[in-house]
């Protein structure tokens, strides 16, 4: 079944400024922020200004200029969030949870990027 974007979903609202959101980085493609619950010391959330609503959908559907766009703009982030281990930062982990199988709460692609401190196992042993 083709993917159906939902325009009500809330990052579609940040991206209309229809609610504040605490900028970190934009760029022609892309939106970086603070998570609004920070699970980490460091948690931003990175996402395409297109409707994509997973990963998947985004890496199939969105144009070449998209998707440097918004992989530059995921390294940049890393780098102005200083959690790159190429530079001796501490490292960081990226989530995009997709779908119902991978929790996810917001229907737009979406990229935690999350650091500051070990943040633990992969993936959780209880449901
Ligand atoms: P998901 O479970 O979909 O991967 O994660 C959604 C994330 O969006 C959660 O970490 C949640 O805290 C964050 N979030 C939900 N609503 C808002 C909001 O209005 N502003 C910001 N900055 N983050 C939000």
């Amino acid at each position: 079944m083709p993917y159906s974007y939902d325009p009500q979903n809330i990052f579609a609202k940040i991206l209309r400024g229809e609610i504040p959101n605490k900028t970190v980085l934009e760029t022609p493609h892309s939106l970086a922020f603070h998570d609004i619950a920070p699970q980490a010391p460091v948690h931003v959330l990175v996402i395409p200004k297109g409707p994509y609503v997973t990963y998947d959908h985004f890496a199939n559907e969105a144009s070449a200029e998209e998707i440097v766009d918004y992989t530059r703009a995921i390294g940049e982030v890393c780098k102005m969030l200083g959690v790159t281990p190429g530079a001796g930062d501490g490292g960081y982990r990226l989530i995009a949870n997709s779908g119902d199988a991978g929790v996810q709460e917001v229907p737009h692609l979406h990229v935690h990027i999350l650091g500051g401190r070990v943040i633990g196992r992969m993936v959780s042993r209880s449901a």
